[in-house]
């Protein structure tokens, strides 16, 4: 999402007139995208806050604008705190960005906001179709900082991924929070199997690709749908935060440990080369030796492809941080964060190496040192030498060795 976000602030100052630098100390406007969903996130965007202060010093005609979930809704206090900051703007507040560029004596294009600007020609293109998120889970600062869920109707992320295909993309990402939400609040309501139905029909795209998933909104017709549909990647992320039904219960996440297995196994009877990813906290308040080692039991059952893990971080404004002391020490969180990297590795060593010998789709989306990259269908990463221009092709390799975070061909 975030990636996606700065793409578009880029996009919108290119019509502007801007030119993107890869060369910080040449820049003479800064926009810092930030992420404060956990409090080393947040750490980083104050010390780059500080960094940039240093900078503006020396070169008085810098911006520096500020955008992400570090904007919260007191900007008045964050314009005190940070006086260096020439604009606070929120999450895909496009309108504040262009009023300011305006008000810089920058030409505004007339209607660029409305036409979600000219995006890169990258061969693979995120795109959020729902911003926000309703659930509240207790330790999570998202709703507070992205608002409640509002979806793109289907018709504009139709018409935007046809013209991405038109310029070249091959794989589209569909981004939310809770993307499997996507539709409940459009004037016509729909759902996230009719807009798949629907991109699956567009000219030139290839792959289309959705994250992330809440477990309570996957829906048997969405299971289905993604089962029956040739450009949809069979590759799921799911998160499921815990095994241990009291800590998914403080963590109001809306299921049990076993409601998530029969969804697993029902997401499997459909679509049964399907890969699995999904988000792991560890040390949430209060969470026991045995709580833990359920997590690492279902990691252990489940078999995901990939697992992303974090300590839990106390975020302010939240039902857990109000009500729940964080009370596992800090080499406790580490400890088990270290285990669950130790068990997943094995997993996935050992579900990457039955690749070997067997030929992959991989979409090429660069090269590094001599070799090409891309991903497969199911979202590995695959490495492969090639005299030919590959980029921006579909190809078909053969997995020669493998290793618990990529492929060789
Ligand atoms: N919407 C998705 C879901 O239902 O899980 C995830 C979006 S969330 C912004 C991304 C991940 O950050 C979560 O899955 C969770 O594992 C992690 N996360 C969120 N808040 C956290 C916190 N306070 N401490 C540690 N990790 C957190
Ligand atoms: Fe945060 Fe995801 Fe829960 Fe929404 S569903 S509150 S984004 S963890």
């Amino acid at each position: 999402m975030n990636k996606a976000e700065s793409q578009q602030v880029a996009d919108h100052l290119e019509l502007c007139g801007y030119q993107a630098t890869d060369m910080l100390h040449k820049a003479n406007l800064v926009v810092l995208n930030t992420c404060v969903v956990r409090q080393s996130a947040e750490g980083k965007v104050l010390g780059m806050l500080g960094y940039l202060k240093g900078m503006k010093r020396q070169k008085s005609d810098l911006s520096i604008l500020v955008t992400g979930c570090f904007v919260d809704s007191d900007i008045k206090q964050l314009e005190k705190s940070f006086p260096h900051v020439d604009l606070f703007f929120k999450p895909s507040d496009y309108i504040g960005l262009l009023n300011w560029a305006e008000k810089q004596a920058i030409v505004v294009p007339e209607g660029i906001v409305c036409l979600h600007p000219r995006q890169s020609t990258k061969v693979s293109a995120f795109i959020p179709i729902i911003q926000g998120c309703n659930n509240f889970c207790s330790y999570c600062i998202v709703p507070y900082r992205r608002g409640r869920e509002r979806s793109r109707p289907i018709d504009e992320v139709v018409c935007e991924v046809t013209g991405l295909a038109g310029r070249g993309a091959k794989e589209v990402t569909l981004l939310g929070q809770n993307v499997n939400s996507y539709g409940h609040d459009l004037a016509a309501p729909s759902n996230l199997s009719d807009l798949l139905t629907a991109l699956n029909d567009i000219f030139g795209l290839a792959r289309i690709r959705f994250l992330t998933n809440h477990p309570k909104d996957m829906s048997q017709q969405l299971i289905q749908t993604i089962a029956s549909l040739d450009k949809v990647c069979k590759h799921i992320n799911l998160p499921l935060q815990a095994g241990n039904d009291d800590v998914l219960k403080a963590m109001r996440r809306g299921y049990t440990a076993e409601q998530y297995r029969q969804l697993v196994n029902n997401i499997r009877k459909y679509i049964p080369d399907v890969a699995l990813s999904t988000d792991i906290i560890v040390g949430f308040p209060d969470e026991s030796d045995e709580q833990f080692e359920q997590t690492l039991a279902m990691l252990e059952e489940i078999l995901f492809d990939t697992v992303h893990v974090a300590t839990y971080s106390p975020r302010s404004s939240t039902a857990a941080a109000r009500e729940y002391e964080d009370n596992i020490p800090p080499g406790i969180k580490k400890e088990r964060l270290y285990k669950v990297e130790e068990m997943q590795t094995k997993i996935a060593a050992a579900i990457n190496s039955r690749l070997v010998g067997k030929t992959v789709e991989v979409l090429v989306e660069g090269k590094k040192g001599d070799k090409w990259y891309g991903r497969t269908r199911s979202n590995k990463l695959v490495f492969f030498e090639s005299g030919d221009d590959c980029l921006g092709r579909l190809v078909y390799v053969t997995i020669i060795k493998t290793s618990p975070w990529a492929l060789q061909a």
